[in-house]
Parts: C-alpha cells; sequence; structure tokens
C-alpha cells in the first residue's frame, strides 16, 4: 500500500463588505463577517485542496483556479474541492482522511463543527475532522482581522493513473 501525507495552509482577511457571506468548510455562518478573497474564501476548503494537491504533488490550488482568472470570481470553493478529489482519482489516489485546525478569534466554529465535517467529508470521500482554536489575542489573528486553517492529509494508491 502506497500512503502520502500532505500539509495545506491558508489565511483570508475579513472583508469590508458587510453582505459578503462568511463560508467555512462549505457552511454557511450567519454571524460573518464575510472573508475577503477573489472565490467565496472559504479558506478551510483552500487549505484541505492544497494538502491534497501536495500529498501527490499536483502542485497548489493557485496552479490551477488562479485568481486572476474570471472565472473562479465568486467560485463555490467546494465545487473547486470537488474538482481537486476528482483530479486525484484521475490520478489513481484516493483520500484516507483529512484533519483541520481552523484559527479564528470570531466566530465560535463549536456551532457548525458537526456540519463543516459532514459537507467535507461528502466532498473528499473521507472522514474530515475539524477543530476550532482561537489564537489568544496574539497578532493580527488574535484582534480577528482574519481566519487561518491548517490541514493534514493523508492519501492512498487506489489505482493507476487513468
Ligand atoms: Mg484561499
Amino acid at each position: 500500500m502506497t500512503f502520502r501525507v500532505g500539509n495545506g495552509f491558508d489565511i483570508h482577511r475579513f472583508s469590508d463588505d458587510p453582505s459578503r457571506p462568511l463560508v467555512l468548510g462549505g457552511v454557511v455562518f450567519q454571524d460573518g463577517p464575510g472573508l475577503h478573497g477573489h472565490s467565496d474564501a472559504d479558506v478551510v476548503a483552500h487549505s484541505i485542496a492544497d494538502a491534497l494537491l501536495g500529498a501527490v504533488g499536483l502542485g497548489d490550488i493557485g496552479m490551477h483556479f488562479p485568481d486572476t482568472d474570471d472565472r473562479w470570481r465568486g467560485a463555490d470553493s467546494m465545487a473547486l474541492l470537488a474538482e481537486v478529489v476528482r483530479m486525484l482519482d484521475a490520478d489513481g489516489w484516493s483520500v484516507v482522511n483529512v484533519d483541520c485546525s481552523v484559527v479564528a478569534e470570531r466566530p465560535a466554529i463549536a456551532p457548525h463543527r458537526q456540519a463543516m465535517c459532514d459537507r467535507l467529508s461528502e466532498a473528499v470521500r473521507a472522514p474530515v475532522s475539524v477543530k476550532g482554536r482561537r489564537a489568544e489575542g496574539i497578532g493580527g489573528l488574535g484582534r480577528a482581522e482574519g481566519i487561518v486553517c491548517l490541514t493534514s492529509a493523508l492519501v492512498e494508491r487506489s489505482g493507476s493513473p487513468s
């Protein structure tokens, strides 16, 4: 059995636009503000996509979904994540599990945690765990200027590249 591990990191600052929804792990939080970004700025989906691409040596999401490309303006990042899983599948890889730490001074992750795990697990077709952490008031994250997501992902060779 061949396994590969990948890590992902993403960070987005909060948007100045109060009408922007906050989307984390494919779940819309009503207690936003939203995050600034070219797509829907789903920092969790982006971090997982990068971990998966890194695990199999397929680059990163900036390569595949550049923010200079109007096709991805306002994009649903869960669709991008599903596309990454499809790319892994075509290359003969499947996801074993994914673990994420979301560092956010606000909003609280816990009330939405199960919904995030469910949506993300469906997208990657494997168990995904999400942990919410606070930055203890340290630096820009501690001043609630944005949200970070750190991800570990394990993949296994499930077949030959198609
Ligand atoms: Mg991003």
